[in-house]
C-alpha cells in the first residue's frame, strides 16, 4: 500500500512538520498510516492503536484539539461532507489548534482525493509558517502576539518596557519609485537600525514596512529618536533620504492583552501629523481616551441608527449671481444622547475604516430622497440634495441597489438627488468603481467633483470623467484677499471647468470679500455661512 505514491517521493515530503500522513478508504473507514510523528505515537495514534476513521477521529478531538474548536471539527470532518468539498475544490482544509501538552499549535488538518475510494489524510504543523516572517526572519504578527503574551507573565515587564510601533513614511513611493528590490532592501536596512538602536527583546515585522517591537523605555529618549529617524538609502548612484516615525505605547499594566498594546502604540504613531517633522509620539491619556470614544461610537451604529439619533442635516447652496437656493448637500449629524451632536469628523474616518459608512450613506440616500418626493407629492417646492459617498461605497452594492430600486419608481432621479465624491476618494478608485458612476449618470444624477484643490489635484481627473460639477474647496476660498496666486488659480479653475462643461460652485465662503471676488470670477454657485450655516430638515423645509 505504501508504495502507492512512491516511498522515495513520500519520504522527501514528510519533514518533521508532518504529524501524521495516512490513507483513508472512505467505503471501509479503514486508516492505514504511513507516516506518524513521536508526538502522536506516544499518544496511540498509529497503526496498532487506530484502525479506523471513527478511533482516530476519537482521539484527535479528545487528546488534542482545543476545547473551543471540539464540537464544531467534529461536525466538519464527517466523510461524506469531506468528500463532497473535495468533489468541488479539489481539496478539504481546515487550520485547527492543537494542544499535545508542549503549548498551543496550529495546524493543517488537509485532504485529498488518490482515486475514487482511497484519500490522503495529512496534519501539518503550520505554527512555524504563520508565526515567522519569511522575508525578515523575524516573527509574524502571530508570532509576537504569542510570545509577548509569554513575556507578559514575567514581573519584570511590570515597569520600564514599551512596545514601539514603527514604520517608514511614504515608504508606498518609496517603493513605487525605487522598484520592489530597493524597497526591499530599504527594510532590512530599517530592521537592522531598529536591533542595532532599540536593542528590542523581542522584534516582528507585522507587514510592508511596519514593526513592531518591545524595548526598555529608557532607551526610548527623543535624542536617540531624532538621530535615527532620518536615514539615507545608498545603492549605486542613487541615494534616497528617507524618515522612520515611532509610536510609543509605555507598558503599565502587563495584563492587558498584546492587541491593546499594539493598537495604542500604533495609534501614537498615525498621530504623526504629515505636515510635522515629528519623528515619534507616545501614547498618552488624551489620545488613549479619543481611541476609547471612537470604538465606542463604532459599536453603538447599528442601535443608534434603529434609535434614529442619526440626522440629515442640509445646507443651501444659491446661485451666485441671485442669491435663489438652487441645491443642497445634505450633511449627517449624531445626535447622541450623551455626547449631543457629534460632528461626521469625529466618527466618519472611524466608519469607514470598519465598514459602517455604506450603512450611513445609504440612510442618507434614503432620507434626501423620501424628503423630496414626499414634497412633490404635497406639491411644494424641491431641490436636488447632495449626498456625500465614500470611497468604500463604490465596493458595496448596497448604495446603488437602493437607488436603482427608487430609479424604478421614477424615471429620472437628478431632481432629487445629487451625488458628491472627493477627489482623493475618486483618486483610488478601481475600474469597477466607474461603471457606478456611469450607472448614476445613464438616471439623470448629477456628480460633483468635492474638495477640488485640496490635495493632489491633478488636471487629468477633470479630462477622465465627466464631472458636471466642480466644487472648489474651502482652503482655496480662504486665500481669497491673501494671496494673489491662490485667485488666480481660482479664476482659472472656473474658466477651465466651464470650458470642459462643468458648474463650479465654491465651498465654505464666510465673507463679502470672498463672495464679491467669487461672482467677479464667473463662480455659478456659493455655499458657505455667509448664507446658510447646515441646518435640520424642519428648518430647511421651512426656508425653502
Ligand atoms: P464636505 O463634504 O466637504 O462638507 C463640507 C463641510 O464644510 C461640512 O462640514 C460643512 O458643515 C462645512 N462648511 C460648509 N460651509 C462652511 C463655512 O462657511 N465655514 C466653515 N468653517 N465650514 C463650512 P461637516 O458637516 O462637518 O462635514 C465634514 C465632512 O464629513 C464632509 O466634508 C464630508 O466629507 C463628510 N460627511 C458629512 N456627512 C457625510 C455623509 O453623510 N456621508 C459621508 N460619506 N461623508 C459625510
Ligand atoms: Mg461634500
Ligand atoms: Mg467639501
Amino acid at each position: 500500500m505504501r508504495g502507492s505514491i512512491g516511498l522515495d517521493v513520500f519520504d522527501s515530503l514528510v519533514k518533521r512538520n508532518y504529524d501524521w500522513v495516512l490513507e483513508l478508504d472512505i467505503n471501509t473507514e479503514k486508516v492505514e498510516f504511513l507516516h506518524v510523528n513521536k508526538l502522536m505515537n506516544d499518544n496511540g495514534i498509529n497503526s496498532e492503536g487506530v484502525k479506523d476513521y471513527a478511533e482516530l477521529k476519537r482521539l484527535l478531538l479528545e487528546r488534542f484539539l482545543v476545547e473551543d474548536e471540539r464540537e464544531m471539527f467534529a461536525m466538519q470532518i464527517k466523510i461524506p461532507l469531506m468528500v463532497e468539498e473535495i468533489k468541488a475544490k479539489g481539496n478539504f482544509i481546515r487550520t485547527v489548534h492543537i494542544d499535545g501538552g508542549e503549548g498551543v499549535r496550529s495546524e493543517y488538518f488537509r485532504v485529498t482525493a488518490i482515486d475514487d475510494n482511497r484519500y490522503l489524510i495529512c496534519l501539518i504543523n503550520i505554527t512555524m509558517f504563520l508565526d515567522h516572517d519569511w522575508m525578515t526572519d523575524e516573527y509574524s504578527r502571530s508570532g509576537f502576539i504569542a510570545e509577548a503574551e509569554k513575556m507578559m507573565k514575567d514581573p519584570k515587564y511590570a515597569q520600564g518596557y514599551s512596545v514601539v510601533y514603527t514604520n517608514i513614511k511614504g515608504f508606498k513611493a518609496i517603493n513605487d519609485f525605487l522598484g520592489t528590490f530597493s524597497g526591499d532592501m530599504i527594510i532590512f536596512m530599517l530592521r537592522d537600525i531598529l536591533h542595532k538602536e532599540l536593542e528590542p527583546t523581542l522584534i516582528a515585522r507585522l507587514e510592508s514596512d511596519h514593526f513592531v517591537l518591545i524595548t526598555r523605555t529608557e532607551l526610548l529618549t527623543s535624542e536617540r529618536f531624532e538621530r535615527i529617524c532620518p536615514q539615507t538609502y545608498v545603492e549605486g548612484s542613487k541615494r534616497l533620504p528617507f524618515s522612520i516615525r515611532f509610536g510609543v505605547y509605555n507598558i503599565k499594566n502587563p495584563n492587558r492583552t498584546i492587541q491593546h498594546m499594539l493598537d495604542r502604540a500604533k495609534l501614537a504613531e498615525k498621530s504623526i501629523s504629515d505636515n510635522h517633522s515629528e519623528s515619534y509620539a507616545i501614547c498618552d491619556d488624551k489620545l488613549s481616551a479619543e481611541y476609547s470614544m471612537r470604538r465606542k461610537l463604532i459599536s453603538e451604529v447599528d442601535s443608534a441608527l434603529a434609535k434614529g439619533e442619526f440626522k440629515t442635516y442640509y445646507q443651501p447652496v444659491v446661485d451666485a449671481k441671485t442669491g435663489e437656493i438652487v441645491s443642497a448637500e445634505a450633511l449627517i449629524r449624531w445626535v447622541h444622547p450623551e455626547r449631543g451632536v457629534v460632528s461626521p469628523a469625529q466618527f466618519i474616518p472611524a466608519f469607514e475604516e470598519e465598514g459602517h459608512i455604506t450603512k450611513i450613506d445609504s440612510f442618507m440616500v434614503g432620507n434626501v430622497i423620501d424628503f423630496n418626493l414626499a414634497r412633490t407629492k404635497a406639491g411644494k417646492k424641491i431641490v436636488p440634495c447632495a449626498v456625500n459617498l465614500s470611497r468604500v461605497d463604490f465596493y458595496d452594492t448596497r448604495l446603488l441597489d437602493e437607488t436603482m430600486l427608487r430609479f424604478d419608481e421614477r424615471n429620472d432621479m437628478g431632481d432629487l438627488i445629487k451625488f458628491e465624491i472627493t477627489e482623493s476618494a475618486y483618486a483610488v478608485l478601481e475600474a469597477d468603481a466607474y461603471l457606478f458612476l456611469v450607472e448614476m449618470k445613464s438616471m439623470g444624477i448629477s456628480l460633483l467633483l468635492d474638495d477640488f484643490g485640496s490635495g493632489m489635484s491633478s488636471l487629468s481627473t477633470l479630462e477622465s470623467f465627466a464631472f458636471d460639477v466642480i466644487k472648489l474647496d474651502k482652503g482655496f476660498i480662504d486665500q481669497i484677499g491673501k494671496s494673489e496666486k491662490a485667485e488666480a488659480i481660482i479664476k482659472h479653475t472656473i474658466g477651465l471647468s466651464h470650458d470642459i462643461g462643468a458648474k463650479v460652485v465654491a465651498e465654505g465662503v464666510e465673507t463679502e470679500e470672498q463672495l464679491a471676488f467669487l461672482k467677479e470670477a464667473d463662480c455659478d454657485m456659493i455655499q458657505g455661512y455667509y448664507f446658510y450655516k447646515p441646518m435640520t430638515q424642519e428648518e430647511f423645509a421651512a426656508l425653502i
